[in-house]
Formats: structure tokens, sequence, C-alpha cells
């Protein structure tokens, strides 16, 4: 399989071609056409198998296609929300993010605890597509009153098990209900215990699954 079958925007195929790709790993054959169809996924894949753009290339695509709502406060809605265990892994799935959509109109930003919360506010006050964050600063910032979630059409939950493990789980489903229920799901975890497979049963309709 080639990138180019894929059905991907001109502009995310050049940016990956400029990344050296020649073809799509085994969980990007499987998980682009899944969520371009608009499927809920419960994808099986360590870190190291391309998992990233994986949800980030298709996340692009629709995102791009769509018309993008307005949120409470006159801005661009946040039309992706993506939740990742650790603060540094959501600052590398947004700069993937980056690269893959350098040359599409969309902004993306980074949450994360352990920082000043400023210019976070200050960046999420203007308007943002794609969010990136670990789950407790993003709680803070929304109680705050300074994030609204209900434009929310795709979420991602990256390294679900280890989100898990760090005993995020209270923080994940209250996140969760701060998202619009008609929305598409995206989960992704190395290992299914049977808290992951409970949260999935929560959260996702009718998933394609993948295995890699
Ligand atoms: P990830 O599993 O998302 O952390 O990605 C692991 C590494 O694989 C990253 O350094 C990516 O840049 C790289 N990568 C992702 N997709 C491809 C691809 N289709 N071909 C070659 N390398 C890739």
């Amino acid at each position: 399989m080639n990138f180019d079958e894929l059905n991907l925007a001109p502009a995310i195929l050049k940016a990956v071609r400029e990344q050296g790709y020649e073809t799509p790993t085994p969980i990007q054959a499987q998980a682009i056409p899944a969520v371009l169809a608009g499927h809920d996924l419960l994808a099986g894949a360590q870190t190291g198998t391309g998992k990233t753009a994986a949800f980030t290339l298709p996340m692009l695509h629709k995102l791009t296609k769509g018309q993008g709502k307005t949120n409470k406060f006159g801005k661009d809605g946040v039309g992706a929300l993506v939740l990742t265990p650790t603060r540094e892994l959501a600052a590398q799935v947004e700069e993937s993010i980056r690269t893959y959509g350098k040359y599409l109109p969309l902004t993306s930003t980074v949450i994360f605890g352990g920082v000043g919360m400023s210019p976070q506010i200050d960046r999420i006050r203007k308007g943002v597509d794609i969010l990136v964050a670990t789950p407790g600063r993003l709680l803070d910032l929304h109680q705050q009153g300074h994030l609204d979630l209900s434009t929310v059409e795709i979420l991602v939950l990256d390294e679900a098990d280890r989100m898990l493990d760090m005993g995020f789980i209270h923080d994940v489903k209250k996140v969760l209900a701060l998202v619009p229920k008609e929305k598409q799901s995206l989960l992704f975890s190395a290992t299914f215990s049977d808290e992951i497979v409970e949260l999935a049963n929560g959260l996702l309709r009718e998933p394609q699954r993948i295995q890699v």
C-alpha cells in the first residue's frame, strides 16, 4: 500500500512525503481508512508503530474538510482533543500535528501541568482547532472557565493504559463528560486490562478493532 491510496488531502501527503515516509505502517494502513470512514477505533499498538500519524493524518484531513464550530467565546472551537498521560508525550504529539499539518490552515496547542498557566490560557483564548493535553491541567483550565469543549468532534485517548496506570481514570471520565456525546472516538492502548475494556465500552460505538 502507498500513501497516495489513502485519500488524504494533497497538503497532508506533501508533508508526509517531506518526512521521507514511503509506505504507511500496518497501523496506519488500517486506521487511516477506518477513521476517514467515520468509525470509532479501538487500537492495540505500542509506541514506535507509527500510531501518532495513524490518528493525526485522518484527524487533520477531517478537520480540514469540516466546517469547524465556533466556541462560546466566539473563537475557533476545539475540533479535536487528544489526551495523553504525560507532558512529554503531549508535546511530541503536538509536534507531530504541526509537522503533518504544516500546509493546512489549522491551529494546535499543547496543555500540560507543571508549568505556568497564563501562556496556555492566552493561547486557548485565541481559539484553537486541535488541543493536545494531559487530563489534570485540562480540567483545571476548564474549571476556571477558560475552555469550552462542547465543539469537540474527534476525541483521541493515546496510551490509554498508561493514563489509567498513572491514576487518571477519574480525570479521564470527567473530561469525557465535558465533550459532546456525538463525536468520533479513537482509543489507543498497548495493553487491554478489564479497566481499559470498561472505559472503551463506555466510550466507543461499534468500534473498528485493530491490533498490530
Ligand atoms: P510513533 O509510533 O507514532 O511514536 O512513531 C514512531 C516513529 O516512526 C516516529 O519517529 C515517526 O516519525 C516514524 N514514522 C511514522 N510513520 C512512518 C512511516 N509511514 N514510515 C516511516 N516512518 C514513520
